[in-house]
């Protein structure tokens, strides 16, 4: 029998994205194409490799928001919704939850609507999920260092779009840690999940373990990066009891300097403890790996088995928040995969 290289045999690992954001899977031959639509001076290629070079957290947050602003009509978004299916299809990925920007669309953009862009992310995926069998669901993400007020904003546009939208399941806050606390979002973390959304945290990304018990506090059911867990024993053993899932974030965490090095990364001293990671690929182009380069990555230099890639696998299936049916299928192709 032929045997598969660990690239190939991972490709076709059935596996779910948990952590990834809309504007950060454009890759930059898109971002000309959406720069000549809409720039009075449109972007060489050159230009848009250029801004995703960074060198520091703050200049990638920098970087996103370059990019993000050149998203500007409906058709912009349906073209990256479909274009983000397509690339995630060919990874082997049956399911993602993308984390949209809305905090970024009602501050910046003045020429469309939450509405309108929702109608057309829409049509993205549904084209997409047609065409590549990939399905994806909606994450309402908020800046927190703009505050709770806007945030609060972003959650009930979630909550009114939802009916309409049931591909919107959830809430989180991303951007600057230190300057947006968790607990100053308790109130309206409380409000979107009497919606019925569910309740994402980035924390613990470059700022102490504390942040992450603030998420643990505010509800949570989703961590994001939890990277500083590590240093906090006592937290290690809180998020092994109650099995929170970790969406975390290897080559991110490297490229952003939040990492200082691949062999400091907590990711296979979380699974030791018996903790529920997940892996992801946060902003694929930015940080140049997608989610089947996490996974190869990741294997290879923490020496995972076949065994326990499956089983991480298994765990971005449990985590989603997928109806129980669709999780039951899914994890069952997971085992049955050789
Ligand atoms: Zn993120």
């Amino acid at each position: 029998m032929e045997t598969l290289s660990p690239r190939e045999w991972l490709r076709g690992l059935p596996k779910c994205e948990l952590h990834l954001h809309l504007e950060g899977t454009i890759v930059p031959e898109t971002l000309v194409q959406l720069s000549a639509r809409n720039d009075a001076e449109p972007l060489t290629l050159e230009a848009a490799r250029t801004l995703y070079v960074y060198e520091n957290f703050l200049g990638f947050l920098m970087a996103f928001k370059a990019v993000s602003e050149r998203l500007q009509t409906p058709a912009d978004y349906e073209l990256i919704t479909y274009e983000m299916i397509h690339r995630l299809a060919e990874q082997g990925v049956k399911h993602a939850e993308v984390y949209i920007s809305v905090g970024i669309i009602l501050r910046f953009k003045t020429q469309i609507t939450v509405e309108e862009m929702m109608a057309a992310v829409e049509r993205g995926r549904m084209r997409g999920e047609a065409d590549f069998g990939t399905t994806v669901l909606w994450i309402f993400d908020a800046v927190r260092h703009f505050g709770p007020e806007e945030a609060a904003v972003v959650f009930t546009k979630a909550a009114q779009l939802k009916a309409q939208y049931p591909s919107i399941v959830g809430i989180g806050i991303g951007g600057d840690e230190a300057r947006g606390p968790a607990s100053d979002f308790k109130h309206i973390y409380e409000e979107a999940k009497a919606n019925g959304l569910h309740l994402t945290v980035h924390a613990g990304e470059n700022v102490p373990a504390s942040s992450i018990w603030a998420a643990i506090n505010i509800g949570a059911e989703r961590l994001g990066h939890a990277l500083t867990a590590v240093d906090d024993p006592e937290l290690l053993d809180i998020l092994a009891e109650r099995q929170i899932p970790l969406e975390l974030n290897v080559t991110s965490n490297l490229r952003t300097g939040c990492c200082s090095s691949i062999d400091k990364h907590p990711v296979r001293h979380y699974f030791e403890r018996g903790l529920m990671i997940t892996l992801n690929s946060d902003d694929p182009p930015m940080f140049g790996a997608d989610l089947l380069d996490e996974y190869e990555t990741v294997q290879r230099e923490f020496e995972f088995t076949n065994e326990q890639m499956r089983e991480i696998a298994a765990n971005s299936v449990e985590a989603s928040f997928l109806q129980p049916t669709r999780k039951i299928k899914l994890l069952q192709a997971v085992e049955q995969y050789r």
